[in-house]
């Protein structure tokens, strides 16, 4: 009898090679198919792996039993109208993505602090701009916009680096050494925060959030890091705020639309560094991995601690 089907959508076409290579061992019970193949048949298909799925192709498999996103965030994924509500959606955060991220964001806010933006362009221009960032980590209290998963595993990280960090979530965490601010106290944890980290997922509530009214209850020339969802950055109020100096610096991560159209004022903004949504992407291999991982502990009716929760919205 012929195996159930797993489609996979994610790299093109041309990656769909290694995704199958890499997913053969692992799962031998499926079959590993691309998501255009055109001789699968719907009712074969019990899983798909996907990023962007086109919307109400989901909706056409019968036989479905659950989705597997190849990322962190499933919102090209949740934000189908045609999702079908019934077939569980599970986020994939491999522990290299929180490695991952956690880089990233060391990286991000050591380069705010030390004023790396600045160092390049006097490069860019042979300019030896001989003066040194005042500040160092211990000196700045980093706040975690969505002190979920993800920054929960990657606070560590940056208190090791040296910096002082809290956190703000729906609801209030327990994590050593982070203080952590409840949905109702954002104004209290914005006012501590020198560096204002985003990783809140894309919801309904979380678009536009980083707007000119959030900026203004930060300390003067806070630095902000997003690397959430581009839906939740206003963008020409992030640039205003930099202008006015009540932003002292930005490193952006993710935007509407990706790409960032050329000609963006953003491109070249002094006080800015844009990175092309590459905030934690672990390799397909890694990926692979966690995937399969994820479909197994499904099979075995495991609890899926990334399963996405329809209600909330992420
Ligand atoms: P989680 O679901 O584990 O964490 C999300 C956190 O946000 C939770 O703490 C949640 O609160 C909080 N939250 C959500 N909505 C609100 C709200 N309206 N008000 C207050 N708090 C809220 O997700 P992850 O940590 O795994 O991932 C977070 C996001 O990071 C992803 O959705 C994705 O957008 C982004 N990401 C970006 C990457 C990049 O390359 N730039 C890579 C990977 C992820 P509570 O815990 O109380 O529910």
């Amino acid at each position: 009898m012929a195996r159930p089907v797993l489609l996979v959508k994610s790299g093109g076409a041309a990656g769909f090679d290694e995704w199958r290579g890499l997913l053969a061992g692992p799962l031998p019970q499926l079959e590993v198919r691309w998501w255009d193949d055109p001789g699968v048949a719907a009712e074969r298909v019990r899983y798909a792996a996907v990023w962007d799925p086109e919307p109400g192709r989901l909706a056409r498999l019968p036989a479905l039993r659950a989705v597997f996103g190849v990322a962190a965030g499933v919102d090209l994924i949740a934000g189908d109208p045609a999702y079908p509500r019934h077939v569980p959606l599970v986020r994939l955060v491999a522990p290299e993505t929180t490695q991952r991220m956690g880089e990233y964001l060391c990286w991000a806010a050591l380069s705010l602090v030390k004023d790396a933006r600045r160092m390049a362009i006097a490069q860019s221009r042979a300019v030896w701009d001989y003066s040194e960032a005042p500040g160092k980590a211990p000196d700045f209290t980093l706040g975690i916009l969505g002190l979920g998963g993800l920054g929960q595993g990657c606070a560590p990280m940056l208190q090791a680096v040296g910096f002082k960090v809290i956190g703000w979530s729906r609801t209030r965490k327990q994590v050593p050494g982070v203080e952590s601010y409840a949905e109702a106290e954002l104004p209290a944890f914005l006012a501590r925060c020198r560096i204002l980290v985003c990783l809140l997922p894309a919801t309904p509530e979380t678009a536009g959030m980083l707007n000119a009214a959030l900026f203004a209850q930060l300390p003067h020339g806070a630095l902000l890091v997003q690397a959430g969802r581009g839906s939740q950055t206003v963008l020409p109020d992030v640039l205003a705020a930099l202008d006015s100096g009540q932003l002292g610096g930005a490193v952006l991560d993710v935007f509407e639309p990706e790409p960032l159209p050329d000609g963006h004022p953003a491109w070249s903004h002094p006080k800015l560094t844009l990175t092309p949504h590459v905030g934690s992407l672990p390799t397909r291999a890694e990926r692979a991995v966690q995937l399969a991982r994820n479909i197994l502990a499904f099979e075995r009716g495991d609890a899926l601690p990334t399963l996405y929760d329809p209600a909330k919205g992420y």
